[in-house]
């Protein structure tokens, strides 16, 4: 999917803001339409459309590093997930994986 949407650096304060706003539709949208799922006693797939994971490729080491998050939490800001990342520099968490937080906006959790 191509969104022709101005580059980051050519939008305006207003056209960001509205990118984030419509972004979050989209994903409360899909957070509703699993939830009618649940209510109805169906998991919803965990793959195609349902879930708003995000988009962003990391910069290397290693090369094309994708976050790891699965899908958006927070309320319009930077996303608020947490998850093992596996690839990534350890960032002295302890034991297990390392965990990382996504920190992304949600017009990068839109596309599937
Ligand atoms: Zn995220
Ligand atoms: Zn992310």
């Amino acid at each position: 999917m191509s969104v022709d949407l101005p580059s980051k650096d050519e939008r305006t304060a207003e056209q960001a803001d509205a990118i984030e706003q419509a972004a979050m539709l989209i994903i409360n949208a899909r957070n509703e339409a699993a939830a009618l799922l649940a209510r109805a006693g169906m998991q919803p797939p965990d793959s195609g459309w349902w879930g708003s994971p995000c988009g962003v490729t990391l910069p290397p080491p290693p090369q094309d590093h994708r976050c790891g998050c699965r899908n958006y939490t927070g309320d319009g800001g930077p996303c608020r997930t947490r998850y093992a990342d596996a690839t990534g520099p350890d960032t002295g968490t302890g034991s297990g994986w390392p965990t990382a937080r996504c920190g992304h906006l949600p017009s990068e959790h839109v596309e599937t």
